[in-house]
């Protein structure tokens, strides 16, 4: 993505833009390209998907400020990198599965270059952590068939001692064009050439080794560093470990989808936890010191005399850490039920009639 636009310069905004210019500004783009009024226009649809990204990165205070910092490299951490995941289980309210399609498959965004330098497409896998691993962060080894240029042919695919040709039905440009009537009146198509699939080179004695496609399937191990409070459906992208670019261009990435555990006492929602506590209803009333479950172990808390079922407390700073926002960590918020004892012995059967009756319900 070497090519990509500065934020600023997409949303034609000055570095110095106030969140409503920026919401203006993006509005005003989302609204002339959004796919909905554009039905078919490729070019409209790469716009709006400029705008929003640089909308959705301007508008986050905290990602506003890394990206001045350090530009485009802020959102794009090295193997294993922290920030180096996407944001696309975050991004629901405003762009839907707009940032699924961005950061998904392979960016083919050079379509008029496709016998040049091609990015390799980006490559998908997934990975199950349990809940504890995905509040405090973790390291998983994983294993996969990760396709890596043929050592044989050196990524040609041609036989060693032989060299690809070029293709006489393209030119080598690996495109071919045709115009068709549309009702936007002639349209003109670029389609991938079929006696070269695109390449512009067409292999006349084929590698044995890669049987002429240049690459190998080679099964890798990798070691994936999940950064704490990472949430399901939520991806660590590992740069460089995608398909192999062709012709000299970069590899793509590997998207790490993690799929976290549940958890037998705690719900998550964010970076906040929630739990249920019973207590018994001596505790409730009289009031005294409890032990609560957190994430971090068991906590003592002190509950108040004449403590009602279902009363709520928080406890700070107990929740999940920001994937987000380092230093910042969510809050645990525990639902204290009431217990009635369901069986009772004599001695205690004996003293609650006594409290019945200095309650004046005993006959
Ligand atoms: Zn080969
Ligand atoms: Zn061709």
């Amino acid at each position: 993505m070497a090519d990509k636009r500065d934020y600023y310069e997409v949303l034609g905004v000055a570095k110095n833009a106030s969140d409503d210019d920026l919401k203006r500004a993006y509005r005003k783009l989302a609204k002339k390209y959004h796919p909905d009024m554009n039905p078919g226009n490729a070019e409209a649809a790469e716009k709006f998907k400029e705008a929003s990204e640089a909308y959705s990165v301007l508008s986050d205070p905290q990602k506003r400020s890394q990206y001045d910092q350090y530009g485009f490299s802020a959102f794009e951490g090295g193997a294993g990198g922290f920030g180096g995941f996407d944001f696309s289980g975050d991004m629901g309210d405003i762009f839907g599965d707009l940032f699924g399609d961005l950061f998904g498959g392979g960016r083919r965004s050079s379509r008029s270059a496709s016998n040049g330098p091609m990015r390799g497409a980006n490559v998908r896998t997934s990975v199950s952590i349990t809940f504890e691993e995905a509040v405090f962060g973790c390291e998983k080894q994983i294993e996969l068939n990760l396709r890596e240029p043929c050592p044989t042919c050196g990524g040609s695919g041609a036989k060693p001692g032989t060299t690809p040709e070029t293709c006489g039905k393209c030119r080598g440009t690996g495109r071919i064009f045709s115009t068709q009537q549309s009702i936007f009146g002639m349209m003109k198509t670029e389609t991938a050439c079929p006696d070269c699939k695109g390449r512009g080179k067409i292999i006349k004695e084929r590698c044995t080794e890669c049987k002429g496609s240049g690459s190998i399937t080679k099964k890798t191990k990798l070691s994936v560093e999940i950064p704490a409070g990472i949430d399901s459906g939520m991806s660590v992208r590992i740069r460089d470990k995608g398909e192999p670019g062709s012709n000299g261009g970069p590899r793509g990435d590997l998207l790490v989808e993690v799929r976290v555990a549940r958890h037998p006492q705690f719900e998550r929602d964010d970076t906040n936890l929630y739990s249920v506590q019973p207590i018994s209803f001596t505790r409730a009333a009289l009031g005294g010191k409890i032990r609560i479950k957190t994430i971090d172990g068991e906590v003592e808390y002190e509950v108040k005399a004449g403590t009602q079922t279902d009363t709520r407390i928080r406890l700070r700073g107990k929740g999940v850490p920001s994937v987000h926002h380092r230093g910042v960590r969510g809050d645990h918020y525990v639902t204290l039920v009431v217990q009635v004892p369901t069986k009772l012995n004599r001695e205690q059967k004996k003293a609650l009639q006594a409290y019945a009756k200095a309650c004046g319900e005993e006959k």
